[in-house]
């Protein structure tokens, strides 16, 4: 199950309740002995997880706004009102940061670009699309490999494309044997090159894919340091 807090009930996976964890939690700091500035017994909540991730995100730096975006709220106020720490602070923060990315780039790049450079920033995008995937250099640059995109390192494959990169690397095998067969030395390092290049691509969708479908295996946690104080019987 993708969740953080599971528990194997005869047999089964099933998911621990909130009720149930903030029992632990608090069983846990009962056992600790903490108390707060007034003397009471420390109360915990779950949710103070996501706070104290907030705000200590936020206090090294964090940009409110990418905060917000990690949290999944949809307004920044409810970020800056899980944000324990005073908003003064995370204003300041938020400068450092950009002071930070202002101090690594040369300032005459912050300026309104004009429409030819805006022109030809859209189209350096456009201009990047091949029928195999995308082509990765940066705005701004030239092709290294003179379109041998198949051989270069800067193809992206696209996953949909894949049955044509198939369908190339087979090209490819076809004609090495029959460029062997006819003795046409000078064709074979070319071919083989260009063999490495698909058989490279289609292994780096082959990995992507894996990527993509593994799961991590989170393991079952044990109850036996809460032996004695919270019961499986107390799970729901
Ligand atoms: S050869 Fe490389 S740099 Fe040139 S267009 Fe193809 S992928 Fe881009």
């Amino acid at each position: 199950m993708p969740l953080l807090f599971q528990y194997d009930r005869s047999g089964e996976i099933s998911a621990m309740n909130g009720e149930f964890l903030r029992k632990c939690l608090n069983d846990i700091l009962d056992a600790t002995g903490l108390t707060d500035a007034d003397g009471c017994p420390l109360d915990f909540d779950p949710h103070d997880f996501r706070r104290i991730f907030i705000t200590d995100a936020i206090r090294s730096g964090l940009p409110p706004h990418i905060a917000q975006v990690i949290a999944g709220h949809s307004d920044i106020n409810t970020t800056m009102g899980y944000n324990a720490i005073y908003p003064a602070e995370a204003i300041e923060a938020h400068r450092a940061f950009i002071a930070r990315r202002r101090a690594l780039r040369p300032s005459e790049e912050y300026r309104t670009p004009t429409s030819e450079e805006w022109d030809a920033f859209l189209g350096h995008f456009e201009r990047r699309k091949l029928s195999v995937g995308i082509c990765a250099r940066a705005f701004g640059t030239s092709c290294i490999h003179e379109h041998a995109c198949i051989r270069c390192s800067m193809l992206r494959p696209d996953p949909a494309q894949r049955a044509r990169l198939t369908e190339i690397r087979d090209n490819l095998l076809a004609r090495l044997t029959e460029a062997e067969r006819e003795g046409w030395l000078g064709e074979i390092e070319g071919l083989e090159i260009s063999l490495a290049g698909a058989q490279e691509k289609l292994a780096l969708l082959d990995a992507e894919q894996a990527r993509t479908r593994r799961t991590v295996d989170l393991g079952m946690p044990s109850f036996a340091n809460l032996a004695g104080r919270t019961s499986t019987a107390d799970q729901p």
